[in-house]
């Protein structure tokens, strides 16, 4: 099967093909990494007359920001009855309030800078596919919107015949106001604002060591060293050596993604009717969704699997049909990986080490996290003292002896897939 290794969303919105601009002798802030949390911190930095310099090793947004699923939600890896459970109501709430604000930096980065990005409230549905599954989904967006205020609406198996054309779950349960977005166009948006706002972005420029000195940190390159009074790294998944201590708290993970080839509307139209955004009720979710243009399915799964592109994406397919067996004759068009990174609390961490500001760890949830991490990485810097968030300058763990080596994720995944009795096509 032939079909392209390249991202579905790089068709809409290739990555920019920006001149190699010098590397400035000075900045005010030095920001590592081109995604949403690097330009988006970039961007209120300079909106506050700031000087920014954005650097990465790749093309401008190469990294996961322009890879991923584009599905905006508000869900950690604990669910707020975890939260509850462990820590009590006043932190599930404010965890979990603070996840809505995440939700809503993406809908106002949107607005703000007049992004045509296909950014659409239309609705998410969380599917089971056992009855205690279903129960589990159920309790927790009960206690949401008993506590939160969120809405939602539980279907059973004959409710879902009419949201999936799919005989494999048994319920569900349906978030009206989640969204969904281009997430290559809604990067690209941000790469333009950032042009306009004269933010220098520094593409295949590798920073090798940030050191620190008398009036800030001297920003190493192999085009050449910068000062800077402020250092960024917003890396994540693609986090190296450049601060051991970050790299030694992060666990990279590979996530894949395909999209079918374009298909007739009537086929669409019979196994997606409502055209929402879905999701299974697995630690190793599998993502469903239409393509904005309403053209394909798009499908990630196999999250953590170590392959090339060509097996990963005949076996994404293989998946894909077992949730929707009318696909058994359709091929791909394309079928992409980028990189996440999860941490050993399964929690999102901002804070500051040395003198370096970082934002990461995103489990997944990188999309609004990295839009509010952004915004709060600026006001950090623009005014220290006044971020208050449940996340920022908590404990940060790792293992004895990890350096930053994730053999063990594919294992680990299986091990989960074990657990909960996750089945697969092959
Ligand atoms: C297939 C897939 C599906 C996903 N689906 C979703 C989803 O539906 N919803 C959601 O919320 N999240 C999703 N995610 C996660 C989300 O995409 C990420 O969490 C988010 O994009 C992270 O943004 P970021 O700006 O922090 O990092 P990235 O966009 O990953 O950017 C990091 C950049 O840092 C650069 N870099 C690293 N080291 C250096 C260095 N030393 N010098 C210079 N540059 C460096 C890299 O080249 C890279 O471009 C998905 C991810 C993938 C891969």
């Amino acid at each position: 099967m032939t079909f392209k290794t390249d991202p579905y969303w790089w068709e809409a919105a290739p990555r920019p093909d920006l001149a190699a601009a010098d590397v400035p002798q000075l900045t005010d802030v030095a920001v590592v990494g081109s995604g949403y949390t690097g330009l988006i911190a970039a961007l209120k930095l300079a909106e506050a007359g700031r000087s920014v310099a954005v650097f990465d090793s790749d093309a401008i947004g190469a990294g996961a920001s322009s890879r991923n699923s584009g599905f905006v939600g508000r869900t950690l890896k604990y669910s707020f009855g975890d939260l509850l459970s462990a820590k009590g109501l006043p932190h599930a709430i404010a965890t979990y309030r603070e996840m809505q604000a995440a939700f809503r930096a993406v809908g106002d980065t949107v607005a703000e800078y007049a992004i045509d990005c296909d950014f659409r409230v239309h609705g998410r549905l969380v599917l089971a596919e056992t009855p205690a599954q279903f129960e589990d989904v159920k309790r927790e967006y009960e206690l949401r919107h008993e506590h939160l205020g969120a809405p939602f609406e539980i279907l059973d198996k004959q409710a879902l015949s009419s949201e999936i054309g799919s005989a494999r779950y048994l319920g569900g349960v349906i978030l009206p106001d989640l969204a969904s977005i281009h997430p290559g166009r809604y990067h690209q948006g941000l790469v333009r604002a950032a042009q306009g706002l004269g933010v220098l972005l520094l593409p295949n420029t590798r920073v090798s060591g940030v050191a620190r000195n008398e009036t800030g940190f001297q920003v190493d390159t192999a085009r050449g060293s910068c000062q800077a009074r402020e250092v960024i790294l917003a890396t994540n998944g693609y986090t190296d050596g450049l601060l051991p201590w970050l790299q030694r708290r992060l666990i990279p993970f590979d996530a894949w993604q395909v999209a079918t080839e374009p298909l007739p509307s009537s086929l669409i139209d019979q196994l997606l009717p409502r055209d929402r955004t879905y999701i299974d009720s697995y630690m190793n979710i599998d993502a469903i969704r239409r393509s904005p243009d309403g053209s394909r399915i798009l499908y990630c799964g196999k999250t953590g699997e170590r392959s090339d592109q060509q097996v990963m994406g005949q076996r994404l397919l293989g998946e894909l049909r077992a949730v929707f067996p009318d696909l058994k004759d359709v091929g791909l068009s394309h079928s992409w990986t980028g990189r996440c990174a999860a941490t050993f609390d399964l929690l999102p961490h901002m804070g500051t080490h040395d003198g370096i500001h970082y934002a990461a760890g995103y489990c997944f949830a990188g999309l609004p996290m990295g839009s509010h991490f952004g915004r709060l990485l600026a006001q950090r810097i623009l005014k220290p003292g006044s971020v208050a968030s449940v996340f920022v300058d908590q404990p940060f763990p790792t293992m004895p002896l990890y350096g930053g080596n994730n053999w063990f994720v594919p294992w680990m995944m299986r091990w989960y897939d074990w657990k909960e009795g996750k089945r697969h096509a092959a």
